[in-house]
């Protein structure tokens, strides 16, 4: 239920809403469709029913978090790999917020010393010609709140030692992602697909070289691929993992 809306007074060249609360930003954005251009997005720091990958949930932490979303009505030449685009977006703009430097757990989760403290949902609408592209940042959450949700490997960014500011980074990352990340870096990603940005992604992919198992096997992570698959490497041969199939697993244990 959204109690108030207000679109964003900035000088940035795209829409950008902000709402007190709302129970998913992918879902709002998906009700709200007609209030986009081909690159805008909704965020909020309180989301009551946030969704993960596979069904799952995102814990939500009122007023402790960044619970973000992007609407992309602009043609995408390989839109399945929009998951492992955006989270280099997102991990670009918390190094310049924060100076950190996060990995990438396969496909799209963001790690700070091991613990994951972003996540990402990418929706298609083909018959709208949309895709959404849901972010949950976790800011400033302290060790009980993911205690208490069972979150083990979870942290957010100040447990981490980032110099959070919960008045203004949530406004200033969703603009920075809304004309940067999903703007300016989204021309070449546009045109080339994963090719854009695979060789930055392979630098942050925290898998490579490690043992992970995946629905289907185990093996080494050898590489991701042209399409951003994860090719895993085991006695018989290789193996290629799409996105949004399987949850790769044995990163944080190794850590
Ligand atoms: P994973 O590989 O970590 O299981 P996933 O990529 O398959 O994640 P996501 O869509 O990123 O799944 O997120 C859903 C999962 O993330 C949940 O099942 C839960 O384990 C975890 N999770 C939920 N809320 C949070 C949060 N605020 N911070 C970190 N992790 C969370």
């Amino acid at each position: 239920m959204v109690s108030e809306m207000n679109k964003e007074q900035y000088n940035g060249f795209n829409d950008l809403y902000y709402l007190p609360e709302t129970d998913s930003t992918n879902s709002w954005a998906k009700a709200n469709l007609d209030r986009f251009g081909p690159v805008g997005a909704v965020y909020t720091t309180n989301q009551t029913a946030g969704r993960g990958r596979l069904g799952r949930s995102w814990t939500n932490a009122a007023g402790q978090a960044l619970y973000y979303t992007v609407v992309l009505r602009t043609p995408l030449a390989q839109p399945s790999t929009l998951p492992l685009f955006a989270s280099l977006a997102v991990a670009d703009v918390l190094k310049e917020r924060y100076g950190v430097d996060c990995q990438i757990k396969w496909p799209n989760d963001l790690l700070l010393n091991g613990k994951k403290i972003a996540g990402i949902l990418c929706e298609g609408l083909p018959e709208q010609n949309t895709i959404l592209c849901g972010i949950g940042i976790n800011l400033a959450q302290p060790q009980s709140c993911f205690d208490a949700a069972e979150l083990p490997h979870a942290s957010s960014l100040a447990l981490q030692g980032a110099d959070v500011n919960l008045e203004s980074d949530p406004g200033w990352l969703a603009r920075t992602l809304t004309d940067f990340g999903f703007d300016r870096d989204l021309y070449a990603f546009e045109r080339l697909g994963f090719e854009a940005c695979r060789e930055r992604y392979r630098e942050r992919c925290i898998n490579l070289g490690r043992h992970v198992h995946y629905d289907g096997g185990e093996g080494t992570a050898a590489d991701v691929d042209a399409e951003g698959r994860l090719v895993v490497q085991d006695d018989s041969g290789i193996s290629r993992v799409f996105t949004g199939e399987v949850s790769v697993r044995g990163i944080y244990g190794a850590l």
